[in-house]
């Protein structure tokens, strides 16, 4: 534990049990004046059953937390910090066998877990009494600009605390309901174009399988060494082991490039027959229909992510992780970007020691995760177009190649603890004379 205990606890209630609201959590139960809340509208805490990658920067933040021994036990194989693969690309939309036009590596790799077993280890490290389920919330209402907010659940019980923290995903209603009160505040409807997720045009298909059903067919395939993007026109399969290599993972991605920005009618995510998975990418070389043969019960996936959003915090409110900038998964960064802005808040909230400075410790959040996560949703959405030779580089691979490479440069601008040094820098600057 770190921080001196005052009179009275810091009240932080975040809504949203997901990676980063779960992340937040973690991090913020570290400091002994922070009392930590989490309002999950489920019945539990729960991840779907698929993949999820992270790259060196978030690796070094779960260090910072304590969490990498327990995140080493449960990744593809415990990570060591030497040079790993990123992703493999191959040219594979042909009958024949392709080919690599680009090997990507940098220090660790790719990091990778499966989402249950990397959401348990966050609640193994949540203390008793944190978690509130069933606690849907519907609206929060901030009289003061700079008072306490009051949080209305759907159950009717309501809520008060000194900061909240909107961790309620891609669809956030807190969101909504920050933006709804700016464009009113402001007199300025183009704010209202904000709330919504548009479809991307591309939608995923998705499905495990245990690896030795690749292992069984002879020889060894290439997605249980090293994770693999299998590239073609406008479209690209994903697949790499999880779970100490016992599980295979596939994402396989197909895109209508026009339709980016439209409406997309039906579900978000819905079970669909493998016929169609199958259909979609036949005639791609062989390895890829290999993967795909073997997941029984594929779900597919309507790709939807937000328009960068102007500003994170409102008063005494933040959006962070998805909520704040769901971006497609194209870099495998979301869930990263999510615990970047968990690790910097919870790094400048530890240093409140009442509410006095609060409102500089939320813009400090803003100025450093805003432009970051900017960057890295519009980078994704450009890498998506990449892989899928709709980018302007075409599938000329001379370009191509590095371009994919230098779409991930923002892992190295700057470390974690050099971004919550800058935080803390314009905390105290915004805060000048007061006791930090
Ligand atoms: C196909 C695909 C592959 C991806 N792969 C990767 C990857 O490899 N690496 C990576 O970094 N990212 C990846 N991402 C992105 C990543 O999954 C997300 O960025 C991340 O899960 C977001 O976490 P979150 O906690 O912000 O939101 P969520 O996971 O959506 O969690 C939101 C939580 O809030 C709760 N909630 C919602 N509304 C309310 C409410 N009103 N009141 C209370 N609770 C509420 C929900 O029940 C949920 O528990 C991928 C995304 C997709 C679609």
């Amino acid at each position: 534990m770190t921080g001196i205990a005052p009179v009275k606890p810091l009240r932080v209630a975040i809504c949203g049990g997901g990676i980063s609201g779960l992340c937040l959590a973690v991090a913020l139960c570290r400091f002994s004046h922070i009392k930590v809340d989490v309002y999950e509208a489920a019945e539990q805490f729960k991840e779907i059953g698929a993949g999820v990658m992270i790259w060196s920067r978030t690796w070094r933040i779960l260090q910072l937390l304590g969490l990498a021994d327990a995140f080493s036990k449960v990744a593809h194989a415990p990570p060591d910090g030497t040079m790993g693969v990123g992703f493999d690309f191959r040219r594979s939309d042909s009958p024949n066998e392709g080919y690599r036009f680009r090997l990507v590596e940098m220090p660790y790799g790719c990091i990778r877990f499966h989402r249950a077993h990397f959401l348990d280890v966050l609640v193994e490290h949540l203390p008793k009494d944190v978690a509130h389920f069933g606690k849907r919330v519907v609206s929060y209402s901030q009289p003061n600009s700079n008072g306490p907010v009051t949080i209305e659940f759907a159950d009717g019980i309501d809520s008060q605390c000194d900061v909240l923290v909107a961790c309620d995903g891609i669809k956030s209603t807190i969101r909504g309901h920050m933006y709804q009160t700016k464009a009113k505040q402001m007199k300025d409807q183009s704010l209202l174009s904000f709330i919504e997720p548009f479809w991307s045009g591309t939608v995923a298909y998705r499905g495990l399988f245990p690896t030795e059903k690749l292992a069984r067919s002879g020889t060894s395939h290439r997605a249980l060494d090293a994770p693999m993007m299998y590239c073609g026109q406008s479209k690209h399969v994903v697949s790499y082991s999880i779970a100490q290599g016992s599980i295979v993972n596939v994402v396989t991605f197909a895109s209508k490039p026009k339709a980016e920005g439209s409406q997309w009618d039906g579900p978000w995510v819905a079970e669909c027959p493998k016929a169609e998975l199958l259909e979609c990418y036949a005639g791609w070389e062989p390895e890829v229909e290999e993967l795909l043969k073997n997941i029984e019960q594929p779900t597919k996936w309507a790709i939807h992510q937000l328009q960068p959003l102007p500003f994170y915090v409102m008063g005494r409110v933040a959006l962070v992780g998805d909520a704040a900038h769901a971006m497609t998964p194209h870099q495998g960064a979301g869930a990263g970007q999510a615990i970047e802005d968990a690790f910097v808040l919870a790094s400048l909230l530890g240093r409140c020691h009442d509410t006095d400075n609060l409102d500089s410790a939320l813009k400090a959040y803003e100025h450093v995760r805003l432009p970051l996560a900017t960057h890295v949703l519009n980078g994704s959405r450009m890498s998506g177009k990449m892989y899928e030779f709709d980018s302007q580089h075409g599938s000329d691979y001379a370009t191509l190649g590095p371009a994919i490479q230098g779409q991930w440069d923002w892992i190295n601008w700057s470390s974690p603890e050099e971004d919550v040094q800058r935080a803390v820098d314009y905390l105290k600057r915004d805060t000048f004379g007061s006791k930090l």
